[in-house]
């Protein structure tokens, strides 16, 4: 793949061109502290040319309102087929631009996008309204219809997966959308608005809007032509978004952070456990909402629990993300790394102990923002890595003494995203799934989507659901039909 492949351009009403101030700004490969190109950075006047033409494929008689629900999704797995061929060259883009390995933004993140695309292509045309009797002389009936533009705003962990998260179920209910990616990350939406163009989306349908969060992100809830917001990102930034969303009173959606409890009972198969311990914590390089960084484990499988699981972290090794076997890749920027070395010191400091990791570490190059895969001991759940959502390969240890003490300490926490539970007893697992607050809890696994399944979160992990039959909630609206007879 060659850098003239890289579109760096804003995508508005079918077409890639500059921000009308011909402002940009620089996007970095964080294994190797190289600028990879300069982006477009829309402002308010983008914001709006990319609403109007959103909302012009709103209209009655447009050519995306008109289209057949069939066709629409004949486009939607069109442009899945698309990104399956060409995973390589949009993962290698994901890579260079994320940080993360090779192998998790070709062979698992593109790939995860593809099958949202497919899913949500076999939804079109399948969410109907229904008839409702109610009286002799009136013939009273629902329709679906689609809520209009919507507003997307996505983070830079899983820049294309959580994108098409959005979009696939968007414009299967006949929306269309206005997407603004992360700064640190918008590369791989491009890409994906070139396929969506190549695969004969209209133009207007898909709008892809780079920029300054605080600029385009206020532009596009402030905008009285975006019906919409659907927002996936931290939790600060969320609540600043809805408390913003209120002057418009637009229906708002929020995907946020999470702490998610991650407990291993000593009946369970700790072999397994340690594995899955690991995986919850360190794929992604952490930087995964539903990371599992709290690890709790009950007093008497602790010994042998941590055994595991430090041996195998201290074998995990930072290494080009671009290489195949890479496992461990870069942290998104140097911001981040800088956040996640002081949480580490945060944890030193309120007396945890570090058992794994703890530094900054390089792939031989001298360049990067590597963090060794980090555990510590001995956590009490009021210390702040018990608590705050720290984003990087950061697991805290917490042990517990029986079933509800798991509880107790699985929901001591303000996020309810996700949950893992390891045990060979069936009724205390599905005792344990009911009794933790969270949107999503996993039974001898962890990390694990599919797009038939709903992902969200309770509490102030946000509300609204993407995936799943759910997700076409956020995206139609219900209208009931009165005739007389
Ligand atoms: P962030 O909240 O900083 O940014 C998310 C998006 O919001 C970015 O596009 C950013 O540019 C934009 N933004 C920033 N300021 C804004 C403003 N004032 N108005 C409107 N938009 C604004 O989050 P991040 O650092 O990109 O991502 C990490 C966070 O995302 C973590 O908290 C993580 O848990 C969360 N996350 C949640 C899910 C989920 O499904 N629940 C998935 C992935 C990430």
């Amino acid at each position: 793949m060659t850098a003239e492949a890289i579109q760096n351009k804003l995508f508005i009403n079918g077409e890639f061109v500059d921000a009308r101030s011909g402002e940009t700004f620089a996007t970095t490969n964080p294994a190797t502290e190289e600028k990879i190109t300069d982006v477009a950075s829309a402002g308010a006047d983008d914001v709006d040319a990319a609403v109007r033409a959103a909302r012009a494929q709103m209209e009655p008689g447009s050519d995306w309102q008109k289209m057949k629900p069939r066709d629409r999704a004949k486009i939607l797995w069109r442009i899945a087929d698309m990104l399956s061929a060409r995973a390589a060259d949009i993962g290698r883009i994901e890579t260079i631009d994320n940080g993360k390995p090779i192998f998790e933004s070709q062979y698992v993140d593109t790939p995860a996008a593809a099958e949202c695309l497919y899913y949500f292509a076999g939804w079109s045309g399948k969410v109907t309204g229904e008839t409702i009797p109610i009286a002799d002389n009136a013939f009273t009936y629902t329709l679906r219809e689609p809520v209009g533009v919507v507003g997307a705003i996505t983070p830079w962990n899983f820049p294309l997966m959580l994108a098409v998260w959005k979009i696939a179920p968007a414009l299967a209910c006949g929306n269309t959308v206005v997407i603004k990616p992360a700064s640190n990350t918008s590369l791989s939406l491009l890409k994906f608005a070139e396929y969506a163009k190549e695969c004969g989306l209209p133009a207007g349908v898909l709008n892809v809007i780079p920029g300054r969060g605080s600029v385009v992100g206020n532009a596009l809830v402030d905008h009285p032509g975006v019906d919409a917001i659907a927002f996936t990102g931290s939790a600060e930034v969320g609540r600043g978004i809805m408390a913003r969303a209120a002057k418009t009173l637009k229906k708002v959606s929020l995907e946020l952070g999470g702490k998610s409890p991650n407990i291993v009972f000593a009946d369970a198969d700790l072999e397994a456990a340690a594995r899955g311990a690991l995986n919850a914590i360190f794929y992604g390089k952490g930087e995964v909402c539903a990371a599992g960084s709290r690890l709790l484990v009950e007093e008497s499988a602790h010994d042998e629990l941590m055994a595991k699981v430090t041996e195998r972290a201290n074998k995990m090794v930072a290494a080009d993300p671009l290489h195949p076997k890479t496992r461990l890749g870069a942290l998104v920027s140097k911001e981040q790394m800088e956040t996640v070395l002081s949480y580490i010191e945060a944890g030193k400091s309120d007396g945890a102990k570090l058992v794994a990791g703890g530094e900054r570490t390089d792939i031989g190059t001298g360049k990067g923002y590597f963090v060794k895969p980090t555990i510590f001991d001995d956590v009490e759940v009021d210390h702040r890595i018990a608590r705050e959502e720290i984003f990087g390969p950061v697991l805290a240890t917490i042990r517990f003494k029986d079933a509800d003490d798991a509880i107790a300490k699985g929901n001591a926490t303000v996020y309810g995203l996700a949950a893992a539970v390891w045990t060979r007893d069936i009724s205390k697992a599905h005792r344990i799934a009911r009794s933790i607050k969270a949107g999503t809890v996993w039974i001898n696994s962890y990390n694990l989507y599919d797009p038939a399944l709903p992902f969200g979160g309770f509490k102030e992990s946000g509300f609204g659901r993407d995936q799943g039959r759910d997700a076409l909630e956020k995206y139609t609206q219900t209208k009931s039909v009165w005739v007389n007879l």
